[in-house]
Parts: C-alpha cells; structure tokens; sequence
C-alpha cells in the first residue's frame, strides 16, 4: 500500500515560519526520509543508459552520479546520494522560461509563437506545426527558442541576468552559468541554429538570431544541483510562493497553465508514459536531471546523467516512477488529494 502522503504529511510538519535558509534548517519526517534513501540505494549501481555527448562538454560528466532531493511545501527536504552535485539545468530551463514569458506578454501573445500540443517526437525536431507554423509546444527545443526570442532583452546580458535573477529565488541561493558548456553549445548547437532560423523564415522569432540563441544556451548552462531543482518545484507547487524564503517568485495566475504543459509534453516522446506510470508535471534535461511537482504538495528532483534514447535520465525516471508509487503522489491515485486545499488541512 502506498503511504498516505498528505494526511501524514499535514499532522506531522513544522511551521514554515521557523525556516530560513535551507542546508541549516534541514529537517526530516523519518519514514519519507526511508523511502528516499531506500529507492536511491536500491538504483544506485542500475547502470543502463549514456550520458549525453553531442554537447562535448556534457560528456564529462561522472556516469555514477545520482542524487534525489524531495521539498515540501512548508519547508522539508529530504536528500539522497549526489544530491549537492551542481549540473547543468539543461531542458529543465523551458517551463522557467514559458513561465516568464507568460508573465510578462500575458496568454494571448505568448500562444502567439507556440502551441501547447504534444508533438510525440524528439526534443530537438526540427519541425513546426503545419497548420499554424508555430512550434508545437515550449518542451521542445523549438518552442523555447521561441519563447527565448520572447524574453530576451538589451542588451542580451540583461536578458539572461533577469532569467538567472528568477531561478535564484526559486532556488534559494545564488546560481551561476557554467560558462563552458555554455562555449561547447554556442560551438555545436547547429541544430538548435537550423531551428531558430526555420523559425524566423516563418515569422516566428525576430532577426536576431544570434542574440536568441544566447538567451536559450545561456538559459540551458545553468548549474544547479538536485536541492536546488527540488526547491524550484516546490516553488511551482506552492504557488509561486517561495516555501523556505516566503518570498512570490512567480506570478500564481500562470502556474496552471506551465504545469499543463509539462504533464502533457514535459518528457517528449516519453510523455505519455510518463503521465501513465508516474502522473506528475514534470520536465527532464540532457545534463541528467529531472524535476516532477506534486501540486500543493511537494517538489521532487533527481540527478543522474546516464539518459535512455529519448534524453531522459534513466535512474531519474526509475526513481521518480517509484517515489510516486511508494507515496502516492500520482495526480490520480486516490490518497492524492491534490489541490483540495480543504481536504489537506483536515
Ligand atoms: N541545450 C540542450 C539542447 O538544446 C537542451 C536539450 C535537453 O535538455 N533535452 O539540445
């Protein structure tokens, strides 16, 4: 029997009020904390999958890495393995960025330069939807260089300091941009170069094509590590609202609509799986790391850099898939009560 999350969860949590900075206030409900650590150490030398290579710099990466991190919406976190291990965001950046477009252009004139439909295909086709030339979704590679083109700003370092700004207080903590994987995408990124430029022979991005894809690499050469992602989600599940810091990061109204996304398109040609077996918005990148949001619940990250055919982390998937069951999590399982804000405070 999957544990009841929420209803354990609600009697046994502390007050949000008493945390104010992560790695110190770090506090633990201790059977969760045994399903983290059981789940890392039953996949810790799963072996199957490869770390990515058509980033050079991504090949570096040490194969036997794997972290997990769980952030509650009132300030737990339960960590497992590699979890301070910092990476690069990679994909994860897309829902971010979705995000911040909405915020700023609003529904409208975001839908404008990119639909919301799965396109069951890989994450870097090169491809647009053929009746309305948009890209199908933000997920893929030619949805957030669309919406990259979007939110980039003048000069381009500004655009990319108000995206690191953001993650920062997702986060909680100052990030950076690990400025060679960033040189080894902006060398090799011909493909992402061939899909901005279709974009722009359709009107869908602006000429400055140069300055786009600075603003989509820079965004995808993020280092974080699973505390961070984790946090970011759990960012995401309580509103916007920064559950240890306090502070609103993202604007509520607009939640709704990148969680969507991410349950239906969040994995690529994966999503549907996904969404059957684990039941979670989530988003995965090529640097190993994927990020899952129980709504109004918690946020789930794990890092491990060996990725199955369709870019996704293999122990990450693996790992994920087994949290939801173990805890219930699935958006549809019947201890989940979700949202029903009501329900959980009883
Ligand atoms: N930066 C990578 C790319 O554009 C991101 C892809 C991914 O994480 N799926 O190819």
């Amino acid at each position: 029997m999957p544990i009841s999350f929420l209803p354990r969860f609600a009697v046994l949590a502390t007050s949000l009020l008493e945390w104010h900075s992560v790695p110190e206030n770090m506090s633990t409900i201790p059977e969760i904390e045994q399903v983290v650590q059981r789940i890392h150490q039953k996949y810790q030398n799963f072996d199957e999958g490869d770390v990515a290579t058509y980033i050079p710099e991504l090949a570096k990466a040490d194969p036997g890495h794997f972290g997990i991190c769980l952030a509650t919406v009132d300030g737990h976190l339960f960590c497992a393995g590699d979890w301070e291990h910092e990476f690069t965001i990679q994909s994860i950046c897309k829902p971010f960025a979705f995000q911040l477009a909405l915020e700023e252009f609003g529904r409208d004139d975001t839908l404008q330069r990119v639909g919301v439909e799965p396109s069951g295909d890989a994450f870097n086709s090169i491809e647009l939807d053929p009746k309305t030339m948009r890209p199908f979704n933000p997920m893929i590679n030619a949805g957030a260089i669309a919406i990259s083109s979007l939110i980039k700003k003048n000069p381009p370092e500004s655009g990319v300091r108000a995206f690191v700004d953001k993650m920062q207080m997702a986060a909680g903590r100052t990030l950076r941009i690990d400025p060679d994987v960033l040189a080894s995408e902006t060398t090799t990124g011909n493909r992402n170069r061939a899909i901005a430029y279709l974009m722009l022979n359709c009107g869908i991005i602006d000429g400055e094509v140069d300055h786009t894809l600075h603003q989509y690499f820079s965004q995808c050469s993020l280092l974080v590590n699973c505390q961070d992602l984790a946090m970011m989600a759990a960012t995401l599940a309580n509103m916007g609202s920064n559950p240890v810091t306090g502070e609103q990061v993202f604007d509520f109204q607009y939640i709704k609509d990148v969680l969507t996304v991410m349950f239906t398109c969040g994995l690529y040609d994966h999503a549907g799986e996904w969404a059957y077996r684990v039941g979670l918005p989530a988003k995965s990148g090529v640097g190993g790391g994927i990020l899952a949001i129980v709504n109004r619940q918690l946020g789930i990250a794990v890092y491990s850099p060996k990725l199955d055919a369709q870019g996704n982390s293999v122990r990450g998937i693996l790992a994920c898939k087994e949290l939801a069951s173990h805890l219930g999590l699935h958006a549809f399982e019947f201890t989940n009560v979700g949202s029903n804000f009501m329900q959980a405070m009883m």
